[in-house]
């Protein structure tokens, strides 16, 4: 008798309904899960949307700044700076030919008085030009004018000299 009304108060409720109660509780999970979901798909969508939006416009502008420069300043300073640099180097190996070959450099009769020249110690100067042209320093053998001055000194300048001199 005990067992029999003991027992009977336990299992009406959750034996009834365990079915509807796990059912129902499934579909609150569910209810949950949409309303979760479409909150964070809400979420992540803005967030998507935003990042996206963000990169591009920044991709974008960057890329934009990158070929404006390229095109509009990078190129053409590029261009610049090598077209001077070429053209100064040409400039000068011109201007050291001229000065290798015309006489008036190689000549070595002092151009005041027509005397001839005998070489002197060069100053530190003389040496700094030396660098680009050789040159040496002459003295005017005439006393009286004591010219002095830079006359390039390479053998062949020498050699044309002496030539034209002869
Ligand atoms: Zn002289």
């Amino acid at each position: 008798m005990n067992e029999q009304r003991t027992a009977p108060p336990r299992p009406p409720f959750w034996r009834e309904y365990w079915f509807e109660i796990i059912w129902l509780l499934l579909a609150l999970l569910g209810v949950f899960l949409l309303v979760e979901r479409m909150n964070l798909r809400a979420i992540l969508r803005r967030v998507v949307t935003e990042a996206v939006r963000w990169l591009a416009r920044a991709a974008l502008h960057i890329g934009q700044g990158i070929i404006t420069r390229i095109m509009h300043t990078t190129i053409s300073d590029a261009i610049g700076i090598i077209l001077l640099l070429i053209a100064m180097g040409v400039l000068l190996w011109r201007i050291r030919w001229r000065i290798m070959r015309s006489s008036r450099w190689t000549r070595t009769v002092c151009p005041l008085c027509g005397s001839g020249l005998h070489r002197i110690h060069r100053r530190r100067l003389d040496r700094v030009i030396s660098l680009l042209i050789p040159v040496g320093r002459f003295l005017c053998k005439n006393p009286e004018c004591r010219w002095t001055g830079l006359r390039v000194t390479t053998s062949r300048a020498r050699r044309r000299s002496s030539r034209s001199d002869a």
